[in-house]
């Protein structure tokens, strides 16, 4: 008898564990194979995992149902199926929940397709008219879809059916998910600077010996970072391997890729959540087969099945928007230097203003740090100075103090561009009755409504929930008499308006900037010079390069203070030295105005002077002190519930079975600051422990007895960043 091969497959339902099957004869599936199994009457999607990795069941093997199908895509490697085992035991996640974001293209499980494309067939029309002779000229050597080539051609789809109905186009039948055009690593190879080419020269290094290595590529703003690790990108296509680049925002995309064009010759495959079903697949397919040579992507790209990956690189690598607080809980930062420990390759975290937990690592030498220390092409970084809003107050109503407004007409007077800085989205952060002082709620939040004027909305920025503005008020009736209170951008870009009526004004944040599309509209226009001044929040602060801006001015520099969370002061400083980052990149020299009521406050003290090495020292002194991270390890656990008091008593449970170690401090269950979240009532408790401590293995033994009923939801954040 031929001897049974028996395979643990992971299912996607968390409820079912890992099932056994039976694989029958011909048929090959190697761990990592996609699969479709049978499951009582259906069919489901399942994941052949090692052996000896998964309790399974010891189900009597002539009782096995066998494997009904390996879907036609390669099996997951193994370093991706080792990443995703220790993302579930790092972050405490499903294992099926982490296998599933590396399925994430559903389309591309099932195989290859075709799709029609069209070309000139080079024949002579007999009837010209002004519009084919157009796309006659623009379609030479095109070939794609009819909606691509009347995108082109700058003519309707119309007339394209119309020429090939004439036989001047025919159409092509062509593969769906073929390779991408591969990049050239010698296309426009820059010389670097001596300060680049020492540090590129370590990272190349990594990426020939094929050898894991975490390197911290900690450049001042416009030293060039991006050109410096382009030569590690250089040198892993050299070697004929794939390259993943993590960006934290879609808008950064646009600037990246015509960066990267003018570099390689050709665009990057890109991956994030705007992408087209059909996209998606052709990138995930062309990942997996290895036609998609390199990859820039959002935190999610981490999980795709790159066949033969030579080199990860994190860009502005201190950036909050890589830890994923939803779903898995994961800091895409920390999972990228586990997946090139898997791969054996190299990892850049390159950032201006790196996370304390990154130049820690590098300090304790598991980090190799590379430093750009100045500016690329002589140019200097900006003069800083404080505007203090205790002694120069704006008028009222206003929130632009005379320096700044002096500063701004000055730059408009030269034809120079200006950007100020204020991370909140929409024109006022609360709108009340001043008749009877209702405010605007959100009914399934514990949050005030955010006015956008532009889009006349009220909305809620937690959940999404929107009103349209009422012309009386809901309280108490009484007509015009709702006001706004506190700015917004849109509020400030109405100030400078009226401050300076014939300025150009964008307003940039990821209302406006939504698209990769309208991210790359707004780029060209600022090039063009079509604007004066930028109003924008944290979206504007990182890895624009606009020669002509010369002035930044921080609006609120206090606003990220306030609330006491574990990095506020890190995050401020973050933020304002990137926003600083973006003035005088160009020939002509920079200014900064911080407008703040704490002149004094660490934080701006050190923005003020340039002194990083301080603030940093001082911030990781605290921090040692307080055992927080990345001297301690913390981990939070959220309980939520539409029902209050089931909530409550899930938490106080929690809290009653609380495990007694020494050198782990657990704190709660109290209310969450966001004690209400669409329609979920929530308590927190943190756990706050020695670097040593086993908080996964702590917090494992301590949920698992525990039974609620079927409403409570109880997550766990392990090195939470929110703390809401
Ligand atoms: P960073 O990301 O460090 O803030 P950038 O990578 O944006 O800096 O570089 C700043 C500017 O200098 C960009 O316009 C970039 O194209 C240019 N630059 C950097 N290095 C070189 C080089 N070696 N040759 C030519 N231009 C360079
Ligand atoms: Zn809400």
């Amino acid at each position: 008898m031929v001897p049974m091969t028996r395979v643990r497959c992971i299912v996607f339902n968390a409820a079912l564990g890992a099932l056994d099957y039976r694989v029958p004869t011909g048929m090959d599936a190697p761990p990592g194979s996609v699969v479709v199994l049978p499951l009582g009457p259906r069919q489901i999607l399942g994941l052949v995992w090692d052996e000896g990795e998964l309790p399974g069941d010891d189900y009597p093997e002539h009782k096995l149902r066998a494997v009904l199908e390996v879907l036609p895509v390669p099996p997951l490697p193994a370093p991706l199926r080792r990443l995703i085992s220790w993302c579930a035991d790092y972050y405490l996640a499903p294992l099926s929940a982490v296998a599933r974001m590396a399925l994430s293209s559903s389309a591309a499980l099932k195989g290859g397709g075709t799709v029609t494309e069209y070309r000139l067939t080079g024949e002579e029309p007999a009837r010209m008219t002004p519009q084919r002779l157009q796309a006659l000229d623009l379609l030479q050597g095109e070939q794609a879809t009819m909606r691509e080539l009347a995108e082109i051609a700058g003519v309707s789809e119309a007339v394209l059916r119309g020429m090939l109905g004439q036989g001047l186009l025919e159409p092509v039948l062509v593969d769906s998910d073929r390779p991408y055009p591969a990049p050239d690593p010698q296309f426009a190879a820059p010389d670097l600077a001596e300060q680049q080419a020492a540090a590129a020269a370590d990272m190349v290094a990594a990426v020939k010996a094929h050898r894991f290595q975490p390197f911290l590529l900690d450049g001042v703003t416009g030293s060039g970072k991006t050109e410096t690790y382009f030569e590690a990108v250089a040198a892993a296509l050299e070697a004929g391997r794939q390259v993943l680049v993590l960006l934290p925002e879609i808008a950064l995309t646009a600037a990246f890729l015509s960066r990267f064009e003018k570099r390689f010759g050709t665009q990057p495959v890109t991956w994030h959540s705007s992408l087209k079903a059909s996209e998606r697949r052709r990138a995930w397919r062309q990942v997996a087969f290895g036609g998609a040579r390199v990859v820039v992507g959002a935190r999610s790209a981490l999980f795709l099945p790159f066949a033969d990956l030579g080199l990860i690189v994190v860009d502005e690598a201190h950036e909050i928007a890589f830890k994923q607080d939803d779903g898995v809980r994961y800091n895409a930062r920390d999972v990228a230097v586990m997946r090139g420990h898997f791969e054996a390759v190299p990892v850049v975290l390159a950032s201006a203003t790196p996370a304390l937990e990154s130049l820690q690592m590098a300090e304790a030498g598991r980090y190799t740090r590379l430093v750009l220390p100045s500016r690329f092409g002589g140019a200097l970084l900006p003069k800083i100075a404080v505007v203090n809003l205790t002694e120069m107050q704006p008028p009222r109503g206003r929130w632009l103090a005379p320096p700044l407004v002096e500063a701004l007409a000055d730059r408009l007077d030269k034809g120079e561009q200006s950007l100020l800085f204020l991370n909140r989205r929409g024109y006022a952060p609360l709108t009340l009755c001043r008749h009877c002082g209702f405010r605007f709620k959100c009914p399934n939040c514990s949050a005030w409504l955010v006015e956008h004027r532009l889009s006349q909305r009220l909305a809620c920025h937690h959940c999404g929930h929107e009103v349209p503005p009422p012309p009386v008020c809901p309280e108490c009736g009484e007509p015009d008499c709702l006001v706004a209170c506190g700015p917004g951008v849109e509020r400030i870009a109405d100030e400078v308006g009226e401050l300076m009526p014939g300025a150009r004004v964008a307003v940039v944040t990821s209302d406006t900037l939504a698209s990769p599309a309208a991210a790359a509209e707004f780029v060209a226009q600022a090039e063009a010079k079509a604007i004066d001044v930028i109003v924008g929040t944290q979206l504007v602060t990182k890895g624009f390069h606009f020669p002509e801006l010369t002035l930044v001015g921080v609006v609120d520099a206090d606003m990220g203070l306030d609330g006491g969370d574990l990095r506020a002061a890190e995050r401020t400083y973050q933020q304002i030295a990137q926003v600083a980052g973006r003035a005088g990149r160009g020939a002509k020299p920079g200014e900064v105005l911080i407008q703040t009521r704490h002149p004094k406050a660490a934080v701006i003290a050190a923005l003020a002077s340039g002194d990083r090495d301080a603030f940093y020292a001082a911030e990781t002194e605290a921090r040692r002190e307080a055992g927080a991270p990345p001297f301690g390890r913390w981990a939070a656990i959220i309980v939520s519930s539409e029902d209050e008091a089931e909530a409550r008593d899930a938490a106080r449970a929690i809290g009653g079975a609380q495990p007694r170690e020494p050198g782990v401090l657990i704190l709660g269950p109290a209310p969450a600051p966001l004690s209400l979240l669409r329609g979920r009532h929530r308590y927190r408790l943190l756990i706050a422990a020695r670097r040593t401590a086993e908080v996964q293995k702590l917090i494992k033994g301590w949920l698992a007895p525990l039974r609620f009923p079927p409403g409570v939801r109880v997550a766990v954040d392990i090195d939470p960043y929110s703390f809401v």
